[in-house]
């Protein structure tokens, strides 16, 4: 930009300016000095009239009073006249050709005029006077000539003088109106509207994405001092960008305190001299909104570097996902119920049958691997049936959800899985458990439901509801299935019944 300004503005102008003032330096110098020697002839010409008078003058003394000093005098006047019209002659300002006869026709009738006096020729000397005046007149008719033209001379230069002055100021005025109304406006202020209205474009561009955008973005300088920050800080914690550039702490001010260390270890790496550009961080935060809402913040910034690698500071986004985490966290709720939903049984709270069938793969690995032991408890409501058929089938429920809640207090270790197996049957998964204890856990459950002594007038075993359970007990070998196990505590079970139910019966395999 300065390199073209000066081609095209500074440059001709003052190639321009220099010619016209140094031009008509030069011609205003050839006038002014012309007009100089014709001054100083104009003012020669003027004593030039004075001595002629005076020669004359001394000539007529010296012929009529025989003054001998008085000729001298004349004759050293008329040389100064002589050399006088000679310079005017050599100035080159007037041919003085004429003049100069004159003068010496003049110069001629003076000497005759005196001779002929010293000889006492009056007439002659009279009729030489005669001439003499004549001459003089001649000479006083030539030099008022010269003098006319001294002044038509003077005034033509004089006017010329003016033109030359005027063309000059009229030039310097031109450049000035050319560049006043041409080059500047279309090489500099043309120009410069352009740039400006560029510049105003890219502003405006800049400023619409930054205004616009979204997330909460920032640049934070070498100092830590905030050197932009987007409006849309205000809609995600209240404070204004403004604030943040006030108060470059506040950020860290309005960290939610239970994630300050995470906080402070992201800004101790973020910060790291010499980080390459690329070198993304990111760390997920809360903030403290202004007004006291919890907002999930998911930050990631860069270092930033000039074109000469001087580094800038980071330039950070940072997004809003309060809306995101919350229905994130209601999609693990809605996945946790599922999965109950998916593992339980709706009506006894107990794992449902598909569970079981998991666990209990996934048990007999583990006894296998670690070879430990593995006990299944099958159990079933005695003359089920026949309740229902007495209470009602309501009634009959509230049965199994008892019997669950027994089961459940009963089996309380972490480990142990009891699940509804189908209608009124139950099985118990309880891993490591040695077969005294399983029998004597067994055994407090059947009690307890004993214990509850719910009527069931039809049952042929008691008058009460009853329980009949099934217990497998072994330490799995390699040959042990799933399914043989469950077989043990089902036949288990039906020697139970067979024998008369209300009744435990162990199996050890
Ligand atoms: P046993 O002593 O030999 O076990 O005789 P039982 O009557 O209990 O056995 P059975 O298999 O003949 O009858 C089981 C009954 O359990 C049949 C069915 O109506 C009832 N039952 C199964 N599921 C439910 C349920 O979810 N709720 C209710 N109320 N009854 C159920
Ligand atoms: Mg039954
Ligand atoms: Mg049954």
């Amino acid at each position: 930009m300065k390199r073209c300004t000066f081609c095209t503005l500074w440059l001709p102008t003052l190639l321009i300016s220099i010619f016209t003032v140094v031009s008509f330096s030069v011609i205003f110098i050839l006038i002014n000095s012309s007009l100089d020697a014709m001054l100083k002839a104009h003012k020669r010409s003027n004593s030039l009239t004075k001595k002629i008078e005076k020669m004359v003058s001394s000539t007529l003394n010296a012929t009529f009073l025989q003054n001998d000093e008085r000729f001298l005098e004349a004759v050293l006047i008329s040389n100064e006249i002589q050399d006088t019209i000679i310079s005017i002659k050599q100035s080159d300002i007037y041919d003085t050709t004429s003049l100069l006869a004159s003068y010496e026709h003049l110069y001629k009738n003076l000497i005759s005029a005196v001779s002929y006096s010293r000889e006492n020729r009056l007439k002659e000397a009279q009729n030489a006077l005669e001439k003499v005046r004549i001459y003089t007149l001649t000479l006083e008719e030539q030099m008022k000539k010269l003098d006319e033209h001294f002044v038509q001379s003077e005034k033509e230069h004089e006017y010329t003088l003016f033109a030359v002055m005027f063309i000059s100021g009229t030039g310097l005025l031109f450049i000035a109106l050319f560049n006043g109304f041409y080059l500047i406006p279309q090489r500099v202020i043309r120009p410069l509207e352009e740039f400006s209205q560029k510049l105003q474009k890219n502003e405006e561009k800049y400023r619409i994405v930054a205004n616009w955008t979204h997330d909460w973005e920032y640049w934070v300088g070498k100092e830590k001092e905030i050197i932009f920050m987007t409006p849309s800080v205000q809609r995600i914690t209240g404070y204004t960008s403004e604030e943040f550039a006030k108060n470059p702490s506040l950020l860290s001010e309005i960290i939610y305190p239970d994630d300050m260390p995470l906080w402070m270890q992201h800004v101790k790496e973020a910060h790291l001299p010499n980080r390459p550009e690329e070198d993304a961080q990111s760390v997920e935060f809360r903030v403290v909104a202004k007004d006291g809402r919890i907002v999930n913040i998911d930050h990631i910034c860069r270092p930033v570097y000039s074109d000469n690698k001087e580094f800038l500071g980071v330039r950070v986004a940072n997004r809003d996902t309060t809306v995101k985490m919350g229905i994130l966290n209601e999609l693990k709720e809605k996945n946790a119920l599922l999965d109950t939903l998916a593992t339980t049984d709706g009506l006894s709270g107990l794992y449902n049958r598909r569970y079981f069938n998991e666990a209990f793969e996934r048990e007999i690995e583990r006894a296998k691997r670690m070879g430990t032991s593995l006990s299944i408890v099958m159990c079933d409501i005695d003359y089920f049936k026949l309740y229902n058929d007495t209470y009602g089938h309501q009634m009959g429920d509230v049965i199994i959800q008892k019997v669950s809640n027994i089961l459940k207090s009963t089996f309380v270790r972490a480990v142990d899985v009891v699940a509804r197996y189908g209608g009124e049957e139950f099985v118990v998964l309880a891993p490591s458990t040695p077969p005294e204890e399983i029998k004597r856990l067994v055994e407090k459950a059947r009690d307890s439901i004993v214990q509850l002594h719910i009527e069931h007038v039809a049952s042929k075993t008691a008058s009460f509801v009853t329980t009949s359970f099934g217990i497998a007990n072994c330490t799995p070998d390699m040959r042990l299935t799933a399914d043989k196990l469950l077989k043990a505590a089902d036949d288990a079970l039906y020697e139970s019944k067979e024998k008369g139910r209300n009744r435990i019966t162990f199996v050890a395999c």
